[in-house]
């Protein structure tokens, strides 16, 4: 059912770049209400898996699905239309605009009537704990919360999947957890499948339901994030050489 989609999901999909395998031969899903964590050394293939899930890039191999729907030959347009929307690593947002209109542009670009999109951008403001700062033009920001702000847009889009580009990256530990957490709240109530690409260990193994990670574009292990952080594998890429 296309209205009503409950899985994004990825199969053996592998992109080549003049022979580089930036992702090779790698399958994973995120189901609505779930926070999924990407992680995994610098070159990785995160980036690129987040790419081939919103559609930035085509895979050259396999397939992006959601449920039953191939999405792989989609336009981001499109994939966003069906509900995948992804936010960037530098967080964007218009400077000129106050933080609350802001997130209100982005619901009224997504569709809903003014007085929806208010509703909507208060009540994302609150749980991204941005309310203090929602009159203030996003350029007086520090870089932390203009990264927010750009999730509370993503959010107040309405998105069944939500892909996040290091969405702790600026703020510190305390911040990042914060966020994640009320991402964590946000995903759960309105059934958003979130899939998350952070570097910050304790904060993925604290607040996601499930890791997933790479290394040399391939899947080392996915699983509870208990189990992941015993795997000898993960101990060897993270706390060995
Ligand atoms: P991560 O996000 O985990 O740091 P990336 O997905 O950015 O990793 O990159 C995976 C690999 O693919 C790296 O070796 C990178 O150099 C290569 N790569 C990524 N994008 C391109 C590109 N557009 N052209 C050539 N090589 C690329």
């Amino acid at each position: 059912n296309f209205d009503s989609p409950s899985v994004l999901s990825m199969h053996d999909a592998g992109v080549h770049f003049d022979g580089v395998k930036a992702v090779d031969g790698v399958s994973l899903s995120v189901s609505r209400g779930e926070v999924l964590g990407l992680i995994g050394p610098n070159g990785s293939g995160k980036t690129t898996t987040l790419n081939l899930l919103s559609g930035m890039l085509r895979p050259t191999v396999g397939a992006v699905m959601l449920d039953d729907s191939d999405l792989s030959r989609l336009s981001m347009r499109k994939r966003v239309h069906a509900g995948v929307v992804r936010t960037y690593q530098s967080g964007r947002v218009f400077e000129r605009l106050t933080v609350f209109e802001n997130v209100e542009v982005a619901a009224l670009g997504a569709g809903l009537r003014r007085g929806a999109a208010r509703a909507a951008a208060r009540s994302t403001l609150t749980q991204l704990g941005l309310d203090d700062v929602a009159d203030l033009p996003a350029d007086s920001l520090t870089a932390g919360r203009i990264r927010t702000t750009a999730i509370a847009r993503a959010l107040a889009a309405q998105p069944r999947f939500l892909l996040l580009d290091e969405p702790a990256a600026g703020q510190n530990e305390t911040e990042a957890v914060q966020l994640i957490e009320s991402i964590r709240g946000f995903a759960r109530e309105h059934g958003i499948g979130v899939l998350l690409v952070e570097h910050d260990m304790p904060v993925v193994m604290g607040t996601c339901d499930r890791l997933h990670v790479l290394d040399s574009g391939r899947t080392v292990i996915e699983g509870e994030p208990q189990r992941v952080r015993k795997d000898p594998q993960v101990i060897e890429i993270y706390f060995g050489k």
